[in-house]
């Protein structure tokens, strides 16, 4: 029998009305003949209740301990499903992350699979059940600990048990019909792209576009597992990311897509002596506070001066933490000031064909410069331009250049069912 893994997100199980609806279609998948393995995450926005409540038990939830009331709200969703499911007349069992045999590192709020062993989802299978697993969490192999994957983190978790029930297909269902040349929240006039490659869907989901967790693509990536992503609320065919072509193959078009991410903050040290090794000293302050990096642009150091500006992005998140690491070495780098700035946006266009067509940073630049849109910093890749703004701009930015390279749909508003898009 074949298996089909498939995942539903927070607004698809939003209320119980919404519970009852994806038991009925699970139901259908099973009665079609397929074994059924289904990933749930928390209820809605319970993941943003849960952490505003630990902030207000205290502003430094200890790792352990948050990730442990994090889990809490995927394990309502999952006894939820499985009791809804029981009431349409067949079998289901619920299993926690670790019962799943999500086996991971012991890092709390960001751990990494390191092994799946879906014995007892195997043998629910077997004996004909419809298994739901609590999405986002496992156990770590040293600790013994509970943790979680990171926010979003389901979407991982469905593609690695696809990956270990030797599945077909991986299903995530979400509140939008699929993967959108831009987030339809922010342009309707997004279009549905039918098929989309790893490469390009990795650079969009590392990019911000947060319908799939990144690390879910890069797992999928590895095992070669096709992820079919599409709504709970319609019935519409959604989007294939996978390598391998699908129907008519035609030749893909340059642009995949625009994302956006409003996650991140500048860094601007003021001031650094223009000599060798300062930068270094700089990032390895950086590297030690575990921060990750995203942009960074060097200026050319004033010649009566010697003094230069380095300006680099980072998670917002980090952002205490990364200023703190830099005052630290003040003194030894000789540096003048550290600028905070959490008020960017990034916008990043995405294409595989953009390297085989030159052109395409001096018409994005432009459709900016037309919108009255100033940029800050600017990153490349081979299938990626990327360019901070003020975060107020950015959507306006997003339309202008979703706009400028012809992407918008000539039939209908994209349709967004549900979220809140928190
Ligand atoms: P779920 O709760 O199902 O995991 P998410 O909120 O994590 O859903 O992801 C779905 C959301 O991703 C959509 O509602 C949409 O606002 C956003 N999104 C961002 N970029 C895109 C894109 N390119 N295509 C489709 N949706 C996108
Ligand atoms: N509930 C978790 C979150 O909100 C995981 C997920 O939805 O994928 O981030
Ligand atoms: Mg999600």
């Amino acid at each position: 029998m074949s298996v089909v893994v498939q995942k539903y997100g927070g607004s698809s199980v939003a209320d119980a009305e919404s519970i009852k609806r994806v038991a009925r279609r699970i139901v259908e998948t099973r009665r079609a003949g397929h074994a059924v393995c289904v990933v749930v995450s928390a209820m809605g926005d319970t993941t943003d209740g849960l952490l505003d409540l630990a902030k207000q038990v205290t502003p430094l939830p200890p790792g352990r301990e948050l990730d442990m009331l994090l889990t809490a709200g995927e394990r309502i969703s999952m006894a939820l499903v499985a009791m809804a499911i029981a009431n349409l007349g067949h079998e289901a069992r619920s299993f926690t992350g670790s019962q799943a045999g999500v086996i991971t590192d012991a890092v709390h709020g960001r751990a990494r699979i390191i092994d799946v062993t879906p014995g007892r989802i195997q043998t629910a299978l077997d004996a004909g059940h419809i298994a739901i697993v609590a999405g986002f969490q496992g156990v770590s192999l040293d600790t013994k600990d509970i943790t979680t994957l990171g926010r979003g983190g389901s979407d991982t978790t469905a593609v690695a048990l696809a990956a270990a029930l030797d599945a077909d297909v991986c299903e995530i269902y979400t509140d939008v019909d699929g993967v959108f040349t831009a987030d339809p929240r922010i342009v309707p006039a997004a279009r549905k792209i039918t098929q989309l490659s790893n490469e390009e869907m990795l650079e969009m989901a590392a990019c911000g576009a947060k319908i799939l967790h990144l690390r879910c693509v890069e797992y999928a990536r590895r095992f070669d597992m096709p992820i079919h992503v599409r709504s709970s609320f319609s019935a519409h065919e959604g989007t294939w990311v996978t390598d391998k072509p699908q129907g008519d193959s035609v030749e893909a078009p340059i642009i995949a897509g625009v994302a956006h991410d409003r996650t991140e903050a500048k860094i601007t040290i003021v001031g650094v002596p223009d000599r060798a090794g300062m930068a270094a000293e700089i990032f390895k302050a950086v590297a030690l506070a575990e921060i990750n990096i995203d942009m960074i642009v060097q200026n050319i150091s004033v010649s009566e001066t010697g003094l230069t500006d380095i300006s680099f992005t980072l998670p917002k998140t980090d952002g205490q933490t990364g200023v703190q690491a830099l005052g630290r070495i003040q003194g030894k780098v000789g540096f003048a000031t550290i600028l905070y700035d959490d008020h960017i946006g990034k916008l990043s266009l995405i294409g595989a064909g953009m390297r085989s067509h030159p052109g395409v940073s001096a018409r994005l630049f432009q459709a900016l410069a037309d919108a009255g849109i100033n940029i800050e910093m600017i990153s490349t890749s081979e299938i990626r331009v990327s360019v901070v703004t003020r975060d107020d701009q950015l959507d306006d930015a997003v339309r202008a250049v979703h706009t400028a390279f012809g992407l918008d749909s000539s039939d209908g508003e994209a349709v967004v069912y549900g979220g809140s898009g928190r």
